[in-house]
């Protein structure tokens, strides 16, 4: 049985990699950080075939110690402080667990590995954050990278540091740069879960109006169950690479409001988004489009879900979540 551990449990990707790996027959572990951590019991009741291992990315010897104790064939690393906003506020952390964190994890596999650097396949999960202020459209794995926030700096260190641990000791290291990818276990501070939870909550007449930063903003938005299969399929190749994994659609927030609201029926929704300086950012991604060919060629990968599938399933899991909330 392969034996798979994986960092951000917590978050969305985590979840999911670890549904389709226990799917596919994998022994799943993951690392834990965090004294209490509220999403402890979630992981528990929820993913019961995972072993939990306690740590964290900027804790060295708490990695080498999951290695042990778990004795991966493959180690999936999605944990990051991820909230693009927060990372200005934060940046010092932001580097250190998001960008450091990724050479503590390169540097725990290779020395755990020994003298097969080879034997434990590597994924990292890049970022279409790294592309920042774009300098092509679409952007392919090619791309000049341009990020504009400490999140896409911290991003470019680890993409960066992934290709190195490759190149200089021969890991099967591979960097996926995933565009925006979204599902109902989303966080609600990113958009796309803002805006479907305030979308069925003002629906349920349980809320008014919904504040927003900047709608202009565009982005390649793709169901992240999808993605994580390409994550899993990344390792699967003979040799370790760099794939760009999205949609080549891109939408603006107008547009996912449009979608979100007319979903349940609202056609004129201004009157129900303000907009706020404090969710504008100090410097934005204004457009991002990705180039999937590479993947769809060498790693047969697709999505299947397209944006208007994708609204409709988040704003019916927030109705759903909403009215068992409010006893409705
Ligand atoms: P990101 O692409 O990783 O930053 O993902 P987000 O979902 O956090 O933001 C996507 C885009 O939505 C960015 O261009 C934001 O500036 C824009 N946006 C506009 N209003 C909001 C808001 O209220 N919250 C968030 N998170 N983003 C917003």
């Amino acid at each position: 049985m392969p034996s798979a551990l994986i960092t951000g449990i917590t978050g969305q990707d985590g979840m999911y990699l670890a549904e389709l790996l226990h799917g596919k027959g994998y022994e799943v572990h993951a690392l834990i950080r965090g004294q209490n951590n509220p999403k402890r019991a979630l992981i528990e009741t929820g993913f019961p075939y995972v072993q939990l291992h306690n740590g964290d990315l900027t804790d060295m010897s708490s990695l080498m110690r999951a290695l042990r104790d778990s004795q991966p064939d493959e180690v999936y690393n999605l944990g990051a402080i991820s909230f693009v906003a927060y990372s200005w506020e934060n940046a010092h952390v932001t580097s250190d667990v998001t960008g450091k964190g990724v050479l503590n994890v390169l540097e725990a596999v290779r020395l755990h590995a020994g003298d097969d650097p080879g034997s434990v396949r590597f994924y990292q999960a890049s970022s279409s954050e790294m592309f920042g202020k774009v300098q092509q459209v679409p952007q392919d794995e090619s791309t000049l990278l341009w990020p504009r926030s400490p999140y896409g700096v911290a991003k470019v260190f680890g993409h960066y540091m992934t290709i190195n641990y490759r190149e200089s000791y021969g890991m099967h290291a591979s960097s996926g740069i995933l565009f925006n990818h979204e599902s109902p276990r989303r966080g609600p501070e990113f958009v796309t879960r803002k805006v479907s939870r305030a979308v069925a909550r003002i629906h349920l007449g349980l809320q008014d109006e919904i504040v927003m930063g900047n709608l202009d903003a565009k982005r390649d938005w793709g169901f992240a169950g999808d993605y994580v299969e390409a994550m899993w399929r990344m390792l699967q190749q003979d040799e370790a690479d760099d794939y760009v994994i999205a949609t080549g659609e891109t939408h603006s927030i107008e547009e996912l409001l449009d979608a979100a609201f007319g979903h349940v029926g609202i056609d004129d929704w201004r009157p129900r988004v303000r907009q706020d300086p404090r969710f504008m950012r100090p410097a934005e991604v204004d457009l991002l489009i990705g180039d999937a060919t590479k993947a769809r060629e060498r790693l047969g990968w697709q999505p299947t879900v397209s944006f208007r599938e994708l609204v409709a399933m988040m704003v019916e899991a927030d109705l759903a979540e909403q009215k068992q909330l409010a006893g409705l």
